[in-house]
């Protein structure tokens, strides 16, 4: 039961709703040098889409950036959308079109359009990705092609010969990129119990740009003290100290933002995989990263545009489709899954479930998120027992 189709992999090596969200701008901006929260050492390249710095420097798009609130419940604000600054249909469009065009012509040879080519910037794509910010807390989004995509454009923000620290029960995916880092980019990974902020703290140093969480992890459902995690971390690479620059993550796909808003409680960066809950139809490969800091963002955009792994304007439409579904689903699925399992507790196996009052990390999960979500494990004590559940259900597929 799972999320997703990677196989589980063991580690190889050692061991509620307020906020106010600036919205980004909808045109990559310039590559902004250094921030005191970025990490330092990260230089891009400049961004080869030829509309983007030219029409951000021209106040015209800053004076259109918008400063949007949530001023209602989650539920609402999923399915809730504004026409925010100039991403809007010319017709008025109840619901944003897709734009289904690589190129977008010029009115003069030297005045640029705000849109010039799908790879850098497309109106159903920034739609999605305003939308996205609100519901994230971001202060800005960006949509990609898939999960895996949000992990490798936010790794490529560690230089070589630095470290990342990630968990050590995983998504499998996660654990398979991690591995190729260190094994070809001289990226040194730690694994640790990311449940213990201390634990976390024993190999976090100066050469440290990324600490990876996900909370609650798959498939153990085990919680991670977030708060906790990034209090530990800007001890030790807080603002003055050597190891200035370090990041925390969240993979927050178990979740989604419906659920639970990692930037609200100390994240600097959260990612999700929408092909999950908030594509919710098993039809659509996406990833969406939200990031508390607009330069981290504009980093993470150049890193989009130069390596091309932008959402296209089908899928963005199939992703905001989905999500103005999510509450809904999440809340039926959140309420079958602790029917399931009070029912499988009861039945004696070992659950693993952040919704059963019995799960030790219940008041933690709780203290950080608004439901416990819809994914749950469990063990039965034997293989052959294991295999005759998987194989005896009806409705469920393996996948
Ligand atoms: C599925 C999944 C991913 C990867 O997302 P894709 O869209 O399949 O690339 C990452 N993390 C978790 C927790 C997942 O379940």
């Amino acid at each position: 039961m799972a999320a997703g189709n990677d196989s589980h992999q063991k580690p190889t090596s050692s061991h509620p709703d307020s906020s106010s969200t600036t919205l980004p701008p909808l045109t990559p901006p310039t590559i902004q040098s250094s921030h005191p929260d970025a990490p330092s050492d990260f230089q891009t390249p400049p961004s080869p889409a030829p509309s983007a710095t030219s029409l951000f420097s021209s106040t015209s798009l800053l004076m259109q950036q918008q400063t949007q609130k949530k001023k209602y419940k989650m539920a609402t604000e999923c399915v809730y959308v504004e026409p925010i600054g100039n991403v809007r249909d010319p017709y008025n469009a109840a619901s944003m079109p897709i734009y289904q065009t690589a190129t977008f012509k010029q009115h003069t040879a030297t005045s640029e359009g705000e849109y010039d080519y799908s790879r850098s910037g497309n109106p159903t794509r920034s739609h999605l990705e305003l939308h996205l910010a609100k519901l994230m807390s971001a202060q800005r989004a960006l949509a990609v092609s898939s999960g895996m995509g949000c992990l490798d454009i936010i790794t490529r923000l560690v230089p070589t010969s630095h470290e990342i620290i990630a968990g050590d029960d995983i998504y499998g995916g996660t654990q398979r990129l991690l591995t190729f880092l260190s094994t070809h980019n001289n990226i040194k990974v730690h694994h640790v119990d990311t449940t213990n902020p201390e634990a976390v703290r024993s190999v976090l140093n100066e050469k440290t740009r990324l600490v990876l969480l996900e909370t609650p992890t798959n498939p153990l459902l085990r919680v991670v003290d977030v708060r906790g995690v990034a209090r530990v971390v800007r001890e030790v690479c807080g603002e003055g100290k050597a190891g200035k620059g370090c990041l925390v993550v969240v993979d927050n796909t178990m979740m989604s933002p419906y659920l639970q808003r990692p930037l609200e409680f100390g994240a600097d960066i959260v990612y999700d995989s929408g092909t999950k809950y908030l594509s919710g139809h098993h039809d659509l490969m996406a990833g969406v990263v939200g990031c508390k800091d607009e330069a981290v963002g504009d980093k993470l955009y150049s890193i989009i545009n130069a390596t091309g792994c932008a959402l296209p304007p089908f899928d963005s439409f199939l992703l905001m489709r989905g999500i103005k579904t999510l509450s809904v689903r999440m809340d039926r699925q959140q309420q079958n899954a602790l029917l399931i399992a009070t029912r499988l507790h009861s039945l004696s196996f070992r659950v693993n479930y952040p919704g059963l009052p019995s799960h030790p990390s219940h008041a933690l999960h709780s203290s950080h998120s608004s439901g416990p979500g819809a994914v749950l494990s469990f063990t039965t004590g034997s293989v052959e027992k294991s295999e005759r559940v998987v194989e005896g259900t009806r409705l469920w597929g393996i996948s």
